[in-house]
């Protein structure tokens, strides 16, 4: 296959992928943005700014450079572009990413406290509980800096006040991972009407497989 031929597929993959987390819920009205990285340049395809998922075609795709520049594509990138180079610059296992606005997610977010990964599921995504970012506005590199920083070696991180993050090797990962953070998000809330939820032990963690 040629670059070109290889590009297309690439933008293709990220529309439907678009399509999947809008049809669940995930990004409600224009919310949250995804990108995917091209192996052969390095370029990161990113969804446009304020942009209906239902509209979206492989002609809205932008390709960036890794540090921000436009390379291909008519739209506005993503305000929050910057974030995912940012990812890109510094995690050689992202190939994809997705942010996402989960209301359960969110409503961790916004008591500032970690998503334990109740579903073992969630655990073997994100690899250990979902870690909180502070509030910060989210437009810049050093957002994205700083927000690695609080994941560590997750996979997962929440947004204070502003959604969360996952990262995947592919993109299916990464709206796997996504799907697994708000449904143990959901977990979470509802046990906790209940009394104190069980952990998965510890010593089961290094076992764990998908
Ligand atoms: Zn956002």
């Amino acid at each position: 296959m040629t670059a070109a031929q290889d590009m297309i597929g690439l933008k293709q993959e990220l529309v439907e992928g678009a399509a999947q987390v809008a049809s669940i819920g995930l990004v409600p009205l224009t919310q949250g943005n995804l990108s995917l990285r091209d192996p052969r340049s390095g370029h990161v395809l990113m969804t446009p700014h304020d942009f209906p998922y239902d509209q979206l075609t492989t002609d809205d795709v932008l390709v960036l450079d890794l540090a921000g520049e436009v390379i291909d594509g008519e739209r506005e990138p993503s305000h929050e572009s910057q974030v995912h180079l940012a990812v890109y610059e510094r995690r050689a296992d992202a190939a994809a990413i997705v942010h996402a606005e989960p209301i359960y997610t969110n409503l961790f977010g916004v008591l500032h406290k970690a998503i334990a990964p109740l579903h073992v599921g969630t655990l073997i995504d994100v690899r250990g509980e979902v870690p909180v970012m502070p509030f910060a506005p989210s437009g810049s590199r050093q957002f994205g800096y700083d927000m690695l920083e609080v994941m560590g070696d997750r996979n997962a991180v929440v947004w204070a006040n502003h959604g969360m993050l996952a990262i995947g090797d592919s993109l299916a990962k990464a709206i796997h991972c996504t799907v697994m953070v708000e449904i143990s998000a959901q977990l979470y809330h509802m046990a906790l009407q209940h009394g104190e939820p069980h952990q998965i032990p510890e010593r089961y963690h290094g076992m764990l497989v998908g």
